[in-house]
């Protein structure tokens, strides 16, 4: 029976505690950071590495946003493909970042094994699954551009995709070998404790309420608590509250949900067996991966729907028998979903809200490596590093077109989905 889970499973299965603890008192402190996900706690960490004395805050609890409740997927890029990044950002400066963002895998998996993080890591690379042929020559496009930039990326035939997966619903796939699956929560834990002992302050249950110009300083207020701090980062992504205006109006909101299955075992021995995460290429997007204690996770765009056997968990049960058709029946254990912060281009972006105040934000769905990528910047940034250099142009924040609008149609759409699929 699924247990509706108001965090994630990988809240309950992650091997590493959450370090924070509460603020009680006023802080004085170089940078202060709203938000303990990875783009939060690597902003901190790298920060605190370099010298600088940083404070984060966190409403709730270390990874309660994206980073404690998604996939895990750890890949390389952008959700777009190379060539549509140089489009976006010019030729240079597009390729930097594809540059940066193609080794993001390897930098994350550094930092795990630097620090040590127990988060399920594996590194046998993610399938992107052609769900139809059109997906594959959309593959085709994509490995064709990486493989020209030297990345080892390779085409899976139908075959050796049904091979890899274990199912014979697909029209063939990319496999990276650049990428990675972990758990969520660990590695979101795992930075968080790493931060911690460089000597940063890692504060929970601190929701900030309010933030304003002081002198030459920040003022944020924390429960009863105050900040003083040079700078701000603004690591709230697509749990951006009303704490700074027109922040939250800055992207579109869209959910994804997954459901897990109870520890399945030998019963699974042949689906992914090398533990390959996967997400295929269809317009409203799945995930399939399993966990190290052999559940199965299935995930799509949207919100987890009822309650114990609810619509969510007849739609992963059709799923599965449509995948794995000599499967059988299997049980659900938890259910739960998240936000991702979309915006109209694809691509993340860094506003400077004001002097000494920033927000790298809108990872579109692909958080894990960039988020990481993304608050080390900002630590280069606040050592005394030139904006420039920063992964994508400061731009200014601006409202998202007809966000309620989309907000609205997509949620419609992707329950609409979701109910088709489970009749
Ligand atoms: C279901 C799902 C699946 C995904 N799958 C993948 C995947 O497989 N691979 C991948 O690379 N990416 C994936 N992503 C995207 C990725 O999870 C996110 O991009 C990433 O976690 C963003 O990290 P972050 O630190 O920027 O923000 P978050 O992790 O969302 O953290 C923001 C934090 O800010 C806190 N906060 C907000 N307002 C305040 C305030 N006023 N005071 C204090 N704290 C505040 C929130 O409580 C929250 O903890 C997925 C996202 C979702 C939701």
């Amino acid at each position: 029976m699924t247990k509706r889970s108001s965090l994630s499973l990988w809240g309950e299965t992650a091997a590493e505690a959450d370090p924070g603890v509460p603020i009680r008192d006023d802080i004085v402190t170089d940078v202060a950071v709203v938000g303990g996900g990875y783009t939060g706690l690597s902003a901190a960490l790298h920060a605190a590495e370099k010298g600088i004395d940083a404070c984060v805050l966190e409403a709730h609890q270390i990874g309660h946003g994206g980073s404690g409740r998604n996939v895990g997927l750890i890949n390389a890029g952008l959700w777009l493909p190379p060539q549509d990044v140089r489009v976006k950002l010019g030729e240079a400066r597009g390729a930097r970042l594809i540059e940066l963002l193609g080794k993001g895998p390897a930098y994350v998996m550094s930092l795990i094994e630097r620090h040590q993080i127990r988060c399920e890591l594996t590194r046998s690379g993610t399938i992107h699954a052609a769900h139809s042929p059109a997906g594959m020559k959309d593959l085709e496009r994509r490995v064709g551009e990486w493989e020209r930039l030297g990345a080892p990326v390779r085409l899976l035939s139908r075959a050796e995709a049904a091979e890899k997966i274990g199912s014979e619903a697909f029209f063939g796939g990319l496999l990276d070998a650049r990428a990675g699956t972990l758990n969520p929560m660990g590695y979101a834990r795992g930075l968080a404790r790493a931060a911690r002992a460089a000597g940063a302050r890692i504060h929970t249950g601190a929701p900030v309420g309010k933030l304003t110009r002081d002198g030459d300083h920040w003022r944020l207020e924390a429960g009863a608590a105050t900040v003083r701090a040079k700078s701000v980062i603004l690591a709230t992504n697509a749990y951006s509250d009303d704490l700074w205006p027109g922040l939250k109006s800055s992207y579109v909101p869209i959910h994804f949900f997954q459901v897990s299955t109870r520890p399945l075992g030998e019963q699974i021995a042949h689906i992914l067996p090398q533990r390959q995460g996967l997400w295929d290429t269809g317009t409203i997007m799945f995930s399939l991966r399993r966990d190290a204690d052999d559940r199965l996770i299935i995930g799509s765009m949207g919100s987890v729907m009822g309650g114990a056997r609810g619509l969510s968990e007849r739609w992963a049960g059709k799923q599965l028998t449509r995948l794995f058709p000599s499967l059988g029946p299997v049980e659900f254990e938890t259910g739960w979903h998240g936000r991702i912060a979309m915006n109209a281009e694809h691509m993340p972006r860094i506003h400077r809200l004001a002097d000494g105040l920033y927000t790298p934000i809108g990872y579109n769905g692909r958080g894990i490596a960039p988020g990481t990528i993304f608050g080390k910047a900002m630590a280069d940034l606040l050592a005394g590093g030139d904006e420039a250099d920063l992964p994508m142009p400061v731009t200014d924040v601006a409202p998202a077109p007809a966000r309620a609008f989309k907000a609205g149609f997509y949620r419609m759409a992707f329950a609409a989905n979701q109910m088709l699929k489970s009749l």
